[in-house]
């Protein structure tokens, strides 16, 4: 890759994220980083992306997001061999510290080259990844929160006034959202699948106190596909993002949200990643001096996340976001089912398309594993 000098996108990898080991089987496996490193090594991709050096981040970096109680936890189960942490269904090995402390490490290099102007924009690519994991609790494949540590960091130690994190991945960022629950400077949108693992995120789940309006939750059926999610991303995150001005952009980019993934059921193609990478680059570009950085979460059919990966680097790496006007929607799917309660869309249309995220692959991976029923990130 090019050295760092000009505004492009930068990547940002650790080696670490691959000595986190989850065992035989597990879906969220150290190959989803080579899947991923592997995809952005193509030609077209590398000669627009630069690398940017990543670092673990220190306790006290954990602290903006965690609890000390939680850290001493995570901290004591790892150094235990314990194969799970206590708090939730997230697999461990002895290397897990260090590779959780690089993973959000990785978000605040990231911060820090987007902030410094070193790049327009970067692309964390890490694990263990980080939405699920709560203030007090990591649990769904997640130890600390990377994208909610990111966003506190900006805020704290370079000067960042308000953030907004956008999440694709299919399951619901619970983690994320307690986080800034309750704090008006950090906006928090997510398209997800429900009924899923982790259960939240309805749509009358809009925040509470100073943080009042600024949560916001489109939960789609399985078989919801690009016009339901793009449309979402188009219809309500921009109208809001207008409204709360963002100073930085962050995205949950999960791409088990992708057609084919083992433990969703949404149908999201490569170039609906590229769509909804253009609109949160939209937002960047007219709020935030197109301040953006982009956070791996989930996605586990190997091929398709590296696919989808590519795209999403693809669009943030190019010159200019195309002119959006290819896309034409005979109908508003998306408002039909956004805003409504979880009981109407039950009923719809889409809500007999639930095959594959309850079903087949993800009962077989529950099955496989000892301990029985963990649902996944
Ligand atoms: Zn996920």
């Amino acid at each position: 890759m090019k050295t760092m000098g000009g505004p492009t996108t930068g990547i940002v990898y650790d080696p670490a994220a691959k000595t986190h080991r989850t065992g035989l089987w597990h879906p969220e496996s150290p190959e989803r980083c080579d899947a991923v490193m592997g995809a952005l090594a193509a030609p077209a991709i590398r000669e627009r992306t630069v690398d940017v050096p990543s670092r673990a981040a220190t306790e006290s970096e954990i602290l903006l997001c965690h609890t000390p109680g939680y850290i001493e936890r995570a901290r004591r189960d790892i150094a235990s061999g314990a194969p799970m942490l206590s708090t939730g269904d997230t697999d461990i090995c002895r290397e897990s510290w260090t590779a959780a402390l690089c993973a959000a490490g990785s978000v605040l290099s990231a911060v820090d080259a987007v902030i410094d102007g070193k790049v327009a924009n970067a692309f964390c690519v890490v694990r263990p990844p980080g939405h699920h994991a709560c203030p007090a609790r990591g649990m769904g494949f997640c130890v600390f929160n990377n994208v909610a540590i990111g966003a506190r960091y900006a805020q704290t130690s370079r000067g960042v006034g308000k953030v907004l994190i956008a999440d694709w991945d299919v399951h619901h960022g619970n983690g994320t959202q307690e986080a800034f629950y309750e704090d008006g400077s950090v906006f928090f949108f997510s398209a997800h699948q429900s009924p899923l693992y982790p259960g939240t995120g309805a749509s009358d789940e809009t925040g509470s106190g100073a943080g009042r309006g600024t949560t916001m939750n489109c939960p789609f059926p399985a078989g919801a596909d690009g016009e339901d999610i793009v449309g979402a991303f188009r219809d309500r995150l921009l109208p809001a993002a207008s409204r709360f001005k963002p100073d930085l952009v962050m995205v949950s980019a999960g791409f088990d949200s992708r057609l084919g993934d083992p433990l969703g059921g949404f149908r999201l193609t490569d170039d609906d990643f590229a769509e909804l990478t253009s609109i949160v680059l939209e937002i960047a570009r007219d709020n935030a001096r197109g301040r953006l950085v982009s956070v791996l979460e989930g996605g586990y059919a190997l091929d398709g996340l590296g696919a989808a990966a590519a795209a999403h680097v693809e669009r943030l790496a190019a010159p200019q976001p195309p002119p959006r006007s290819s896309r034409v929607r005979s109908e508003p799917r998306s408002q039909d089912l956004c805003g409504h309660d979880r009981r109407e869309w039950r009923r719809g249309p889409l809500g007999s398309r639930t095959q594959g995220a309850n079903g087949g692959p993800m009962r077989l991976f529950r099955d496989s594993l000892p301990g029985g029923n963990r649902e996944m990130s």
